[in-house]
């Protein structure tokens, strides 16, 4: 695994600081140009240039050259800094489950979900929703959507995080004897029930039993005391010294849990604020080579590892 840090210097005005003075900002401004001198940027600076943003490899010399120094000027860090993880083929081959990140959003959500403005027979959302934090809590009705934006790939989320599928995938997943899904129809919202449907929705059926944790840790824990519903943010606030960065954190599960893993599989945790509260979608290795096989684009994975004891790592 290569774990890259996007990470800008910077030294102008800092959002709800007060301003810097002529003196600091100089002062600063020669401190960027330094650093970038030092690493052999210098070419990037421009006089009036208050912004840099660096592309870093982790544990690199020029990573901890500037981590260092930068615990002398923490101020110089851009506010948002993240890192990013590329995994290698044989990490994603090897891990028990995968997480099942689709990239491709391209179709958008429900009609009347997104157009209420427009429901003029009432129609209303596909979703029943607690009335005090808008928790999605059932699904009511098939999706009506805009299916004229579904990519030619095949495979989409809405914006709300459901999977939509085009006929050939549902019926190919199907026919491939995978576990743990069903499929639901998705309409054209000017024409629902009627004839095939032209899409589908691929809806998890299978629930795993809760993440070990720790090692696996939260953060931005929301509950609602009136539909009980609780969600979470895998833990990405970290730092490194005094630089704040995001980064999320690994998924575990206990040898026990992962036994009862389906091809497909829900986590029993949600995720988002309480409003599009939402469990991650975990596939298997079948899966996971099955779609590759098929040369489904629009989606990518993120391994999930073993806890052989409460509180031990990987
Ligand atoms: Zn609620």
């Amino acid at each position: 695994m290569k774990r890259i840090m996007y990470l800008g210097l910077y030294w102008g005005d800092r959002y709800g600081e007060p301003p810097k003075s002529q003196a600091q900002k100089e002062r600063d401004r020669r401190r960027v140009r330094e650093l970038l001198k030092n690493i052999g940027k210098e070419k990037m600076f421009k006089p009036d240039e208050q912004l840099y943003d660096l592309e870093l490899e982790i544990c690199s010399p020029v990573f901890h050259y500037l981590m260092e120094e930068l615990q002398k000027t923490p101020h110089l860090a851009s506010s948002y800094i993240r890192v990013e993880r590329i995994y290698t083929l044989e990490e994603k081959e090897s891990a028990p489950l995968l997480q099942w990140r689709i990239t491709n959003e391209s179709i958008e959500d429900d009609y009347y979900g997104l157009y209420p403005s427009r429901d003029r027979k009432g129609i209303g959302d596909y979703v029943r929703r607690c009335e005090a934090c808008g928790a999605p809590l059932e699904q009511i009705r098939d999706l009506w959507l805009n299916t004229r934006k579904m990519p030619k790939k095949g495979l989409s989320l809405t914006y709300s995080h459901e999977i939509i599928l085009a006929p050939w995938l549902a019926q190919a997943l199907q026919e491939a004897g995978f576990t743990g899904f069903t499929l639901r129809p998705a309409w054209h919202y000017t024409r629902p029930n009627q004839g095939e449907p032209p899409l589908y929705q691929l809806v998890v059926t299978h629930t795993l039993p809760p993440m070990a944790s720790p090692p696996t840790e939260f953060e931005s824990v929301q509950h609602c005391e009136v539909c009980g519903t609780t969600s979470h943010f895998l833990k990405r606030t970290h730092y490194w010294g005094k630089v704040q960065y995001y980064e999320d954190t690994d998924i575990y599960y206990t040898p026990e849990a992962l036994a009862q893993a389906q091809d497909f599989n829900r986590t029993a945790e949600l995720f988002g604020v309480l409003r599009v509260a939402k469990p991650y979608v975990l596939i298997s290795q079948r899966v996971y080579r099955w779609l590759r096989e098929h040369k489904v684009r629009g989606w990518d994975v993120v391994p999930v590892y073993v806890s052989r004891k409460e509180g031990e790592g990987r």
